[in-house]
């Protein structure tokens, strides 16, 4: 607009210089009279009249070309970068199901300080720590970022059939490093957790992404109760599982481990699933010299999650591994760039019998197994029969590209 105004503003001015230029010079007084009144001219000013209206007609058109230059070329690289410019996406809406935990603590504040999520509930389901504490700490994680304004709520007090596992040897006796921190100013939402899964499903249909983060009991009792719900979620991101070993045992990762038939529930549910896994997450470590780089700025958030992570980094390097496993704060990371993963779809199953293998997602890497069939007395490959792929399996990561979104997400928070 002000370059238009500046284009229009060349224009008056010629037009204003020449018709000026003829008021104040020596040209017969007729000429001006008769031009503006739009009178026959004496023959004397007609010489005059065409050579200056010639004139001025070429200023009209070198002063319009330079407006229409001068409009254009301020038009065409703000046009231009409009259109490079990617149009504002709304944010995911999502519910983060989690056993907080320190790397739940981590996933849960990257994911209150991204604008490309609207974490519309937390629900709390035990697994690192039992369920009172779990709350507990869900409830101080929302005060410390003042989003008290996030419904949190207590669901599943046991897995299915299991007794509950915890993990304190790993997390700390208070489940958050040992790292005291300040009471909770938020309440809890009095709901029962798979009810606030169900109804937040049903008022936003096809809109929610379920990203659970602990074992998968509260997600298993939400689809026992409403299986309504599944066609309605947008998608399912889990942390959970691994296809190349596991972090409890030789095969299963703990979040699938602490309530295998919950998972079977999740993984066969038929809804779009993602299994960011144990064996990514061990991909993607947080080091010593990027937990440096976050402890040189400040705020609660901020110096909270340099406690944790200093933590982590000195309790892995105490077993031999350079840098703390990302795990929870992966799988968060996948939902707001899912860049940050790559994934191949495959059929998973959950083992939930198996001598040593209860708990294992166990994948076809191939998504295809040979039909047997009984011939003279014993079975015969007949042929390959393909099988449908039921989960998106990450199978790598970018951890560079993580690192860099999270400590940019927490940095002075
Ligand atoms: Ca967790």
């Amino acid at each position: 607009m002000p370059i238009l105004l500046l284009g229009g503003w060349v224009l008056y001015s010629v037009l204003k210089l020449r018709l000026g230029g003829i008021d104040s010079g020596s040209r017969p007084k007729d000429f001006r009279e008769n031009f503006v009144a739009g009178k026959p001219l004496t023959a004397a000013t007609r010489n005059i009249r065409v050579s200056r209206a010639s004139r001025i007609s070429g200023f009209l058109v070198l002063s319009s070309t330079i407006a229409a230059t001068l409009a254009l070329s301020a038009f065409i690289p703000r046009h231009a970068a409009a259109a490079n410019s990617a149009p504002p996406v709304a944010p995911k809406q999502v519910i983060i199901d989690t056993d907080p935990g320190t790397d739940d603590a981590l996933a849960i504040l990257l994911a209150l300080n991204s604008p490309e999520l609207n974490v519309r509930a937390i629900t709390v389901v035990p697994g690192n720590v039992t369920a009172q504490l779990g709350l507990e700490n869900a409830l101080k994680l929302v005060s410390l970022a003042k989003r008290c304004d996030i419904p949190v709520a207590a669901g599943a007090q046991h897995p299915l059939f299991q007794k509950l596992i915890t993990a304190e040897f790993w997390h700390g006796a208070n489940g958050m490093a040992n790292v005291e921190m300040p009471p909770t100013q938020c309440t809890v939402d009095n709901r029962w957790a798979p009810d606030v899964i169900i109804q937040t499903i049903h008022a936003a249909p096809h809109e929610i992404t379920l990203v659970p983060i602990g074992p998968l009991t509260n997600i298993a009792l939400a689809v026992l109760k409403d299986p309504t719900i599944v066609p309605l979620v947008k998608e399912v991101v889990i942390m959970g599982g691994s296809i190349s070993g596991g972090n409890v045992n030789a095969v299963a990762e703990a979040n699938i481990y602490g309530d295998p038939e919950a998972a079977q529930i999740v993984f066969q549910a038929g809804w779009r699933l993602t299994m960011v896994g144990s064996d990514v997450g061990e991909r993607t470590p947080f080091t010593g010299k990027q937990v440096e780089e976050l402890s040189k700025t400040h705020g609660p958030e901020n110096d909270f999650v340099t406690s944790v992570l200093t933590y982590l980094v000195a309790l892995s390097k105490k077993y031999g591994v350079d840098g703390t496993a990302m795990y929870d704060p992966l799988a968060v990371g996948a939902v707001i760039d899912p860049e940050v993963v790559e994934t191949k779809p495959m059929q998973v199953s959950v083992e939930t019998r198996g001598d040593f293998t209860r708990g294992e997602t166990v994948a076809n890497r191939r998504n295809a197994v040979e039909r047997n069939v009984p011939h003279d007395g014993r079975l015969w490959i007949e042929a390959l029969d393909e099988v449908k792929p039921n989960v998106q399996v990450a199978v790598g990561s970018n951890a560079e590209r993580f690192s860099r979104l999270f400590i940019s997400r927490i940095q002075g928070k």
